[in-house]
């Protein structure tokens, strides 16, 4: 028997007993006589006790040949520590060993395995399984595994069916790269991995399942972040016959119940924002609502006072950051070179002091701005009553083309919102973002693309606007944010063939192309195809955010670094002549 009982088991009520642990060895401590061996496995650590002199001779022996990472077994019995531990649910006992067993040694492990290791990130994921021996590793992925059996329960309970759909697939176009794979009984032909499993689970939708859901790698070639990854795994769900509602209740309700089972955190009712809303207000279609700082437009009060950049500009717009008025002229500075980096690109930034009683006193007046030539103590009360603002605020203003200086002032609130501790990891604000635009414009393509997917239906009202105003079609479509990050999304889909015929015409494609690519689904919808709908939710992110992080890859086990490789396994890599030559593939020949 390797043991009696896990490393994290024992208690003071199992004094007297005498057990057998086995696991791996984290630290030795020899104190002249005594030796202490903290003793880990998955479920905790165990601390063994050996007495030069009191101990049996071989025991002392063996202990003094152990190194880190050795696989132990012992035998001994549970005493009550003198010196007890409250830092660890085993901290009150130790065992005193009897016998000592190695099952295997270890090299030396290339960097700590201690919840703060000395390894730099490629040493790590080359030895990813010495990482994944750590415990804040080791939480993160008993975290996952939670929130999927969370996850299950919840969808078993609503009645639906998990089932799994292929992964050697035809290309679906979700907007990114597929990868593909070469078929070697078809000479010349690939399959494509899937970006999602979108076309099958409406399929099942048509063969009349009725809620559909997976927990299911999806695969896409595009490049690399902290939140990104070629694989990665989502909670892919469809439901027929139900409208936008029925699914943000569905999984607003997941979303609660996930948060109460796992964190008991009870989140209220999601609030709903429109995507014009959310763009115009916070210049982004995620918005992290954790904390305000809304949007103020100042066109109307900030034109025409012969401030050229202003008077030029399509949009005047800022934020007000609360308690900020002491900002000093370095810190302003500070801001200002950040809305110039080049990856935000604004040209400046004006900047206006509502100042306190105390810091009026020895002033002119009550505002200090960067643009005071420009702007009487009047003008600039007007703006400070527009942005709700009080004495010791500061506010914050861009100015340029609507959707340009939108996206920079996003940048700037999110950067306040961090400069004010305002973005706090254990503070979590989901909201729904609805009704994005259908298409989207693509520079390089000059053309439309459909902004979720092509199968997404785009509002009734919005129909008659496909030929005229592109654009400005609204779809039925609905992200789930948290925090500021996209944390799924999902739409309700076009059913009927002649609907979603229109809309690959409006996407550029020729009625071959629409019937090669997609033939099987508008067949399938000449064959009654339900109302239906779905989302999907990013695993891995929503792991993440539970877990107050924003890299997934500390949630998962073996991830790919940012040139999309496994250095521990050493891969993408080459593949023999005899593979090529079998695949059809050997250009070298
Ligand atoms: N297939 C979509 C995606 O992966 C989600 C959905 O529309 O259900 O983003």
């Amino acid at each position: 028997m390797h043991r009696t009982h896990t490393c994290g088991e024992l208690r003071l009520d199992n004094a007297g007993q005498e057990v057998t642990l086995s696991g791996w060895v984290q630290r030795i401590r020899d104190k002249g006589g005594l030796i202490w061996i903290d003793l880990r496995d998955r479920y905790g650590i165990t601390q063994l006790l050996i007495e030069e002199g009191r101990t049996n001779d071989d025991v002392v022996k063996a202990s003094r040949g152990l190194g880190r990472e050795f696989v132990i077994k012992v035998k001994g019995n549970v005493i009550e520590r003198s010196s007890k531990n409250p830092n660890i649910p085993t901290g009150e006992i130790e065992i005193d060993l009897s016998s000592i067993e190695i099952l295997n040694s270890s090299k030396t492990p290339p960097f700590t395995l201690e919840d703060n290791t000395d390894g730099g990130d490629e040493l790590r994921m080359k030895y990813r399984y010495l990482d994944l021996r750590r415990q804040p590793l080791r939480r993160n992925l008993e975290l996952r595994n939670r929130l999927s059996i969370e996850t299950r329960k919840y969808l078993d309970n609503e009645k639906f069916f998990e089932i799994e759909t292929p992964y050697l697939i035809k290309s679906t176009p979700e907007g990114a790269r597929d990868f593909v794979v070469p078929s070697r009984m078809n000479e010349g032909q690939f399959y494509a991995l899937p970006q999602s499993p979108q076309t099958f689970k409406q399929l099942l939708m048509v063969a009349g399942y009725d809620r559909y859901y997976q927990l299911v790698k999806c695969f896409r070639d595009e490049d690399l972040r902290a939140d990104r990854q070629p694989e990665f795994t989502q909670i892919d769900c469809e439901m027929a016959f139900v409208e936008q509602d029925d699914i943000l209740n569905t999984f607003e309700g997941l979303v609660r119940y996930l948060f109460k089972t796992v964190k008991n955190i009870d989140i209220p009712k999601l609030p709903i924002m429109e995507y014009a809303d959310a763009m115009k207000y916070y210049g982004s279609d995620k918005p992290d609502i954790r904390f305000g700082m809304k949007f103020v437009e100042l066109n109307d009060v900030a034109q025409n006072k012969g401030f050229a950049i202003f008077d030029s500009a399509e949009l005047v717009v800022g934020i007000n950051a609360e308690g900020c008025a002491n900002y000093s002229r370095k810190q302003l500075d500070k801001l200002t070179d950040f809305v110039r980096k080049p990856q935000i690109g604004a040209k400046g930034m004006v900047y206006v002091k509502y100042l306190s009683d105390e810091q009026s006193a020895n002033d002119d007046g009550s505002f200090k701005s960067s643009v005071d030539k420009f702007y009487s103590q009047e003008d600039l009360k007007t703006w400070a009553e527009k942005f709700d603002s009080k004495p010791g605020d500061l506010m914050l203003i861009l100015s340029g083309d609507k959707n340009t200086v939108r996206k920079q002032l996003n940048e700037l609130r999110l950067e306040m919102g961090n400069q004010l501790d305002l973005r706090k990891t254990d503070v979590f604000a989901p909201l729904w973002v609805v009704d994005f635009p259908l298409l989207e414009w693509d520079e390089d393509t000059k053309r439309f693309h459909a902004m979720h997917h092509p199968f997404t239906s785009p509002k009734a009202d919005d129909i008659n606007l496909l030929d005229e105003k592109p654009a400005e079609v609204r779809a039925n479509a609905y992200d789930l944010v948290i925090n500021g990050v996209e944390i799924g999304g999902g739409s309700i889909r076009i059913h009927d063939r002649d609907l979603q015929k229109l809309m690959f015409k409006h996407l550029g494609f020729t009625d071959e192309e629409a019937q090669e690519q997609f033939g099987f689904l508008m067949n399938a919808f000449e064959y009654g195809a339900p109302p239906h709908g779905g989302i999907a939710l990013g695993f891995d992110r929503l792991v993440a955010l539970f877990g107050g992080s924003d890299s997934i890859r500390d949630y998962i086990a073996f991830p790919k670094n940012n040139s999309g490789r496994d250095v521990m396994i050493d891969s993408p890599s080459e593949i023999s002549d005899a593979q090529l030559d079998e695949l059809m593939l050997n250009i070298k020949k």
